[in-house]
């Protein structure tokens, strides 16, 4: 008999071809799942007492045969009678089939879903394809099915004594490749390594006479009771580990395991792991697995689950995520959406109850969590209420605190004026540990914050609590890290500062970024000169460079503060030998500067109230002729300063002292203060 399939697009197969180029392989998965649902069917029947053969060992077989160019999968199944083979395979009715195919031509799982054409991807690699199938009913006559690929196909009787199902692929040429044993041995491990009913392909082979050989067992690719599937008082601990390697084969040891078991309001099933994370995000090369029912489906799970957890690894299982549907409408699903809030919850509850159970074991896998768990706060509001629970804070001295303990331990003495508390903290402990050390000698506590997420997490926690304040150790001097009361004010006027600032500035490095000359009074035994670091303008810049649009930061040099310490007896000598070298030059330069100024000012007076065309020229002329002689005057002024500086070997000796503290002391500059050093100590 011969017929017409059912479809009102005149030539399906084309369309199908044409758009599916992508995902070709998918047809293996699309038609070994229909033999995996036939077998399944057919034991419900034999269960109901319907079916009275046999349902032990019932198996899927994959075949190739090279010459015959085919690929064929058999299955003991309830297989079809030929009505049903009209009514399933030849009534594909769907109308708009060219708009919608238009529209998802990227995505052949939705093509496939929204026509289920699972059967009709067999086209996609085949010129020509054959069901031969006998229905599990009594009196059902084999039947034998054949296609081109035109609507057109032939329907006859045919030879088959047992029950179940052939689907013979002709491949078309362009898909010779699924010829390959390698190419098949691929496609199964990928789609089908934990459908629930055996799949054999080929024998096992051993080594033997120098050479593999087939052996007489079945080769089964599959594990048909995966772990997930089992329940957890079932399992060890070597069972979820043993599991995970069969996942990821080159994957280290995982940390932590959360089994998921949900039934309501939606199915879900499945085990994640938390993997060792490198310390820098490396492209995660073991992803999650998306199973429906067993059968793979994707490892791309992004809108899946919330993005922090696409680090992890491990299987979901859902029979009611829309699989088969384009990305942009699982992303909108309100079920997808749930389960992703709940797998949240449960990664959360999860870490929660080993941070209680073991928190020492917690504590030193850390290191290997927080980039996750961080990046989980970030951007999960949820998970970032239960993590602040369990999130640790470590300390310079290497110690562990939650956030409430660190709180309770810092309040009393990291209080400032302003009720504020203070958390200091360092990104480096060797660049920075002359300030941890001046830090923890005013009893405060140091945190250690050095991983990539550490800026933007600081910036969140003040952001919750206005009320807490982050400063890395190097921010100020030490004695105004944490202001407690209005601090000693340096006692220079601001003529005496800027006439110092030129000579200390004259020996910061050129190459470093930006340098601003801050005079202090740190006592006679404070550092002679301490180079700080703006906590905000850092910040930003550390921010700017984690990501784009905050280039007007990123772009700006990085800005250094030197604070000189007036009190401090080396300064006061230096002040005092400029005195001593300089005075007589400068002396009569000041008075002169002063005299041109007042003069400027008497012009300005008389300028005062006049509109700009009723001066005479003769006073503009005089005006601009006295500003320029003052910014002359001061130039010469400034330069002679610049020099005494740059010849100052005790200035220098002092601000390399302060540039070393900071390992900002490097190459040729480290070279000469060594030698300098040696010189003066000589
Ligand atoms: P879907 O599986 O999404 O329903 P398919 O096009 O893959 O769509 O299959 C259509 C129908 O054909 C199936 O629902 C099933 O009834 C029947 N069918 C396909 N393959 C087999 C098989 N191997 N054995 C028995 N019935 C089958």
């Amino acid at each position: 008999m011969k017929g017409k399939i059912g479809v009102t697009s005149d030539n399906l197969f084309p369309i199908i071809k044409k758009f599916l180029y992508s995902d070709h392989d998918i047809f293996l998965r699309e038609i070994i799942s229909n033999a995996v649902d036939a077998t399944q069917k057919l034991k419900i029947v034999a269960s109901a007492g319907k079916y009275k053969g046999s349902v032990e060992d019932l198996k899927v077989k994959i075949s190739v045969n090279k010459e015959a160019k085919t690929i064929t999968v058999s299955d003991h199944g309830i297989g079809m009678t030929s009505e049903e083979i009209e009514k399933f395979i030849n009534q594909i009715a769907f109308s708009g089939a060219n708009e919608f195919l238009e529209k998802y031509k990227d995505d052949a799982n939705a093509i496939i879903g929204h026509f289920g054409l699972g059967f009709y991807s067999s086209f996609m690699v085949s010129e020509e394809v054959e069901i031969i199938t006998r229905s599990y009913q009594e009196d059902a006559k084999p039947v034998r099915w054949i296609c081109d690929g035109s609507p057109e196909y032939v329907i006859e009787d045919a030879e088959k004594a047992e029950v179940g199902t052939d689907i013979v692929m002709h491949l078309n040429s362009d898909s010779v490749e699924f010829l390959e044993e390698n190419r098949i041995s691929e496609l199964l491990n990928k789609y089908c390594k934990f459908l629930p009913v055996p799949i054999v392909f080929g024998k096992k082979k051993e080594w033997k006479n120098d050479k593999y050989e087939d052996t007489a067992e079945d080769n089964q690719i599959n594990d048909i009771v995966p772990t997930w599937t089992k329940k957890p008082v079932d399992l060890t601990e070597e069972d979820y580990t043993n599991f995970y390697h069969k996942l990821y084969p080159y994957g280290d040891e995982p940390l932590f395991h959360i089994h998921l078991n949900v039934d309501y309001p939606f199915n879900l099933t499945g085990i994640l792991y938390f993997p060792k994370l490198k310390n820098n995000f490396e492209v995660q090369k073991n992803k999650i697995q998306l199973y429906c029912s067993q059968v793979f489906v994707t490892d791309s799970v992004e809108g899946i689950v919330p993005e922090f957890l696409t680090l992890l690894h491990g299987v979901i299982d859902s029979p009611d995520i829309p699989l088969n549907v384009s990305r942009s409408y699982l992303q909108n699903d309100s079920n997808v959406k749930k389960i992703s809030g709940h797998i949240t919850k449960k990664v959360a509850d999860r870490l929660t109850e080993i941070f209680k159970e073991k928190r020492t074991e917690f504590e030193e896998k850390w290191n290997d969590l927080k980039l996750f768990i961080e990046y989980g706060m970030l951007t999960d509001e949820k998970f970032y209420e239960k993590a602040l629970k369990f999130f640790i804070f470590q300390n310079t001295d290497g110690k562990s605190f939650t956030w409430e303990e660190y709180g309770n331990i810092i309040s009393a003495n990291q209080t400032d004026k302003d009720k504020k508390l203070v958390y200091l903290y360092a990104t480096n402990k060797d660049e920075q540990f002359s300030f941890i050390e001046a830090a923890k000698g005013k009893g405060y506590d140091v945190l250690l914050m050095n991983d990539v997420l550490a800026t933007p997490l600081l910036n969140h926690f003040e952001q919750k609590f206005p009320e807490k304040h982050f400063v890395r150790v190097d921010a100020e001097v030490v004695d105004k890290l944490i202001a407690k009361e209005n601090s000693k004010e340096s006692t220079l006027s601001l003529d005496e500062k800027n006439e110092l600032s030129p000579i200390f500035l004259a020996i910061t490095p050129k190459d470093r970024g930006q340098f601003i000359i801050d005079f202090q009074d740190l006592g006679e035994d404070g550092s002679p000169m301490v180079v700080t670091q703006n906590e905000f303008m850092r910040r930003m810049k550390d921010m700017s460079k984690m990501q784009n649009g905050m280039s007007f930061y990123g772009d700006l040099p990085d800005s250094y503060n030197l604070v000189v310490n007036i009190a401090h007896p080396l300064v006061k000598k230096i002040i005092s030998e400029k005195q001593e070298t300089l005075a007589a030059e400068l002396t009569p330069a000041i008075a002169e500067i002063l005299k041109y100024k007042s003069e400027k000012e008497a012009l300005k007076k008389l300028k005062a109230g006049k509109k700009e065309d009723e001066v005479p020229q003769e006073e503009k002329d005089l005006l601009k002729e006295t500003e320029s002689k003052i910014s002359e005057l001061e130039d010469t002024k400034r330069k002679k300063l610049e020099a005494f500086g740059a010849e100052n070997k005790l200035a220098k000796q002092l601000v390399d002292l302060a540039l070393l503290a900071n390992n900002m002391l490097r190459g040729e500059a480290l070279n000469n203060f060594v030698k300098r050093s040696v010189e003066l100590i000589k």
